[in-house]
């Protein structure tokens, strides 16, 4: 197999694609076989629709609009009051062992999904405590794994609307009840209420106990956050980062420190759009960013149809979501050996690629 999509590289100086009809079934033909990677969703986020139907019946939770219970204004805060009426749904670990394993298998379905890192926050679910919200979240995706091959692993998040003393009790929690699928810790929720800056003493106290970090910061514009989390969190990735697309030191400095950056395009396209989307200034200024789907159950898309609108609209190479499957496949919190497993199936899937993939 060609080696040029065999080692992940670098996304400097991507190509445009300008795509006609046979160069748009080339996309879908790859994307259709391709076995994807993301790591930056959330688990209230990921659950479908229908799923979330039957949980909210059977504990009688009523709907705003029950033929469109994931119809929302758009905006943070209607999205967060959904995504804690979702997040009541999970009321027993038998719940949390369903969502788990369902959404995973969704989108496996869906996408050809392989692996996917899935943000859960323990303290805005009063139903289950810690350790069985993990144990239960944990074998969801064990079962999902052996079942069709799709796995996951648990990156703890802080609900920064709550502020820094209930995120220390939190990781005191983790480093007291530890759980091989729980692999680091990340940040949710709204930005411009819970900064970054508040979580500094909250960030150290989580690697002291041997967690990885990441930091959903530049969502909202602000570059500040992004330097916060880099240099005084030391975070090992970034989420979203769309503020860097602004400045381009900033962007010098996290490609400097060799940060991933995990992106999404639910997000990204409620910036500008097009080629002056920021997902796409970032790309061309060297960053090792890539594409998940954040909140699909709610947003009602699909990794696949994600990665497909921002590859036409950003004129994203086949050869970038190629690359991007295995830059994340590096920045994943895994071990090698499983690391190696699901490269060698990506390395498999890609042998039969008609050559046109291969050009930038
Ligand atoms: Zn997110």
């Amino acid at each position: 197999m060609n080696p040029a999509i065999t080692q992940p590289s670098s996304t400097r100086g991507l190509d445009h694609a300008k795509r006609d009809e046979d160069a748009l079934r080339v996309t879908e033909d790859l994307l259709a076989i391709l076995p994807k990677i993301e790591l930056h969703t959330h688990l209230a986020g990921n659950i479908p629709e229908w799923l979330f139907v039957d949980m909210a019946r059977k504990y009688g939770i009523q709907l705003a609009d029950p033929a469109n219970p994931y119809e929302y204004v758009e905006g943070m805060e209607p999205f967060l009051a959904l995504f804690k009426q979702v997040t009541d749904t999970f009321r027993t670990p038998e719940d949390l062992y369903r969502v788990s394993y369902e959404s995973l298998v969704d989108e496996h379905r869906s996408s050809k999904l392989r692996y996917r890192e899935v943000h859960y926050a323990p303290t805005i679910n009063p139903h289950v405590d810690y350790a069985d919200s993990i144990a239960a979240i944990a074998e969801g995706m064990e079962h999902a794994k052996r079942d069709h091959g799709v796995e996951g692993r648990i990156i703890i998040a802080i609900y920064r609307n709550q502020g820094a003393a209930v995120a220390e009790k939190l990781v005191a929690e983790m480093a007291a009840n530890p759980h091989p699928a729980v692999v680091g810790i990340g940040i949710e929720a709204d930005e411009t209420v819970g900064p970054i800056q508040l979580f500094e003493r909250t960030y150290a106290m989580a690697r002291d106990a041997g967690y990885r970090l990441t930091a959903h910061v530049g969502e909202h514009a602000d570059v500040n956050e992004v330097l916060c989390a880099v240099d005084q969190l030391k975070v090992d990735r970034l989420d979203h980062g769309y503020a860097l697309a602004q400045d381009k030191v900033a962007t010098a400095r996290v490609v400097e420190a060799g940060l991933h950056l995990a992106s999404t395009w639910v997000s990204a396209r409620l910036h500008p759009r097009g080629l002056q989307n920021p997902l796409r200034t970032m790309l061309d200024a060297g960053l090792d960013a890539s594409i998940s789907s954040d909140d699909p159950g709610i947003c009602k898309v699909t990794l696949n149809e994600q990665l497909l609108e921002a590859a036409l609209e950003l004129e994203l190479p086949d050869s970038y979501l190629i690359n991007q499957t295995y830059s994340q496949l590096t920045a994943a919190w895994i071990d090698d050996a499983t690391r190696s497993e699901i490269r060698a199936d990506i390395d498999e899937a890609l042998t039969n690629l008609r050559p046109t993939h291969l050009e930038k």
